[in-house]
């Protein structure tokens, strides 16, 4: 009998699960696909408080995001990192007043020691302006937090699993049924078919944009419809600009998009706002959304966006709570908790809503509302506990990939540096006791290697050539198909679960 079962492996999921097992809960974190597949890897990557949604006076949600900007910096320094972000002012869209008003609130909402604060910039001289069309003279800047989102959910999965949670992937929930004081849970192995049951004391059904779907067909409660997907879009284009800030571009539909450095030799352009009602691990670029990203960053950049410059494209669902506002991109972006079951009933907590910046005071949330149904364990931990590879200080980074070089030369920089992003500290657990990069096994590319791979599959749950090149690093953007093809092999013929039969 489990404590908790917790439904979906996303940023929600995994960070409870890791929250909770840290506190002494037994834990089962159930994922019907990869860690991260479904919209906790198709964000745009910012752990941000949300200028924009100061507009909707969404104030308690800015404040707890804009601290928490910091807590996440300091606990996991390798993927989050400090970015300034350069807002042009074009005439007749917002005017000046109104967004120093709001970066001034930006700035004195909460939690800002590290983050340095708002500026103007002046177009015509500082190299901000270079890249962009001569009109703009002005613009502002201020700071925010970049995340690798996926790292982020597969780290709290791996912290999890270190504290004593059970974490499986390619298990979906299919039918879970009130006996009594407890549920009793069928679990199905999406690749193999087999079934297994097993008993759980409480529920958290943290599935993301499918959280109605299973309160309606896994587990068969009478809640009523509650969350609101949107549809938002992004195009990666090879690099439009060298300089490190990002810009946020403002549209004369009112609404706003990012054009943000991206892996180095490429810049990621989002996002859309569009309602959805498919299914949402099928979201797919549209060509309208294409053609929107492309003319609204090609109002800003001197040399305009074409379909032709676009890499890849990714598409994700927000499980947004439906507050009944009337356009998508009104939609509040706040998270809230709804527990299900009367007196004497094992407990249900659904999520719905939530930003990838605010998981950790999520988990926090739903710690409460455990503790208040099944009973307290221990007291909230996380805000200062680094995650895996990240126990290392805030603004070490260029230390700790230097450290790595110096031990390991044969890396080269730019190899030493990709791996300290990825691993931190935990890069030493499978660098050991190389010499030479021939130590480190088959190479693949772009110094991707065997050992690197292998540590992926025992440590961090990868199953797939997909897994790993797209969610645990973003080395799909690099890699040549025969490439893909030799690491998709390695893996099938390696891999202890999951190996065809035929094979
Ligand atoms: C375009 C876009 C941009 C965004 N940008 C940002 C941003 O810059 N910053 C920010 O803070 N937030 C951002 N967000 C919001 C953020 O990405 C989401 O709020 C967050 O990722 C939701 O995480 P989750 O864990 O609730 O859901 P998910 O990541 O979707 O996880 C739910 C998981 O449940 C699994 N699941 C479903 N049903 C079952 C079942 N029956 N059994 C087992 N598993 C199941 C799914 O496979 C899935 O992996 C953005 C979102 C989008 C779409």
């Amino acid at each position: 009998m489990y404590d908790i079962l917790v439904i979906g492996g996303g940023v929600n999921g995994c960070g409870i699960a890791r929250d909770a097992a840290g506190r002494g809960y037994s834990v089962l974190l159930a994922e019907m696909n990869d860690l991260a597949s479904g919209t906790s890897s198709w964000s745009t990557k910012l752990i941000h408080g949300g200028l924009r949604y100061l507009e909707h006076y969404e104030f308690r949600l800015v404040r707890e995001a804009l601290i928490e900007r910091e807590v996440l910096w300091r606990n996991a320094p390798h993927i989050i990192w400090p970015m300034r972000f350069v807002l042009p002012h074009a005439q007749g869209l917002r005017p000046a007043w109104l967004i120093r008003l709001g970066l001034f609130l930006y700035d004195n909402l909460g939690g800002r020691r590290l983050l340095p604060p708002t500026g103007t910039l002046d177009m015509r001289s500082d190299p901000a302006g270079l890249p962009l069309k001569p009109g703009f003279a002005k613009a502002f800047e201020y700071s925010d937090c970049w995340v690798d989102d996926a790292r982020l959910v597969v780290l709290n999965a791996r912290d999890a699993a270190d504290r004593g949670a059970e974490i499986l992937t390619r298990t979906k929930v299919v039918r879970a049924v009130r006996d009594g004081d407890h549920w009793r849970v069928t679990l199905r192995d999406t690749i193999s078919g087999e079934t297994r049951d097993i008993t759980a004391r409480l529920i958290v059904n943290a599935a993301g944009p499918w959280v109605d779907r299973v309160i309606a067909d896994a587990l068969n409660v009478p809640e009523k419809h509650h969350v609101r997907l949107v549809q938002g879009s992004h195009i990666v284009v090879r690099r439009k600009f060298s300089d490190p800030r990002a810009y946020f571009f403002q549209n004369r539909d009112g609404r706003i998009i990012f054009a943000i450095p991206y892996e180095t030799d490429f810049t990621l352009i989002g996002t859309t706002d569009r309602d959805y009602t498919g299914e949402p691990g099928s979201a797919a670029i549209s060509q309208e959304e294409t053609d929107y990203l492309c003319a609204a960053a090609s109002e800003y950049f001197r040399e305009p966006v074409r379909r032709g410059d676009i890499v890849w494209t990714y598409s994700g669902v927000r499980p947004l709570y439906d507050d009944g506002a009337s356009k998508a991109q009104e939609a509040t972006r706040d998270y809230v908790l709804k527990s299900e079951g009367g007196p004497g009933q094992a407990p249900l907590v659904n999520i719905f809503g939530g930003k990838i910046t605010t998981y950790r005071r999520l988990a926090e949330s739903m710690l409460q509302k455990i503790e208040a149904l099944i009973g307290r364990k221990g007291s909230a931990w996380t805000a200062t506990a680094p995650l895996p590879g990240g126990d290392f200080p805030v603004e070490g980074f260029d230390k700790e990939a230097d450290r790595l070089l110096r031990d390991y030369p044969f890396l080269a920089s730019n190899g030493a540096r990709r791996l300290s992003r990825l691993y931190g500290t935990r890069a030493l657990s499978f660098l050991g006791n190389a010499n030479d990069a021939a130590d480190l096994g088959q190479v693949f590319g772009h110094g991707l290697t065997e050992a690197e791979v292998r540590y992926l599959m025992d440590q961090e749950w990868a199953l797939t050539a997909e897994d790993v090149l797209w969610r645990r690093t973003k080395l799909g953007l690099h890699l040549e198909e025969r490439q893909v093809a030799a690491l998709e092999y390695f893996i099938r013929t390696t891999a202890k679960r999951y190996r065809p039969a035929a094979e």
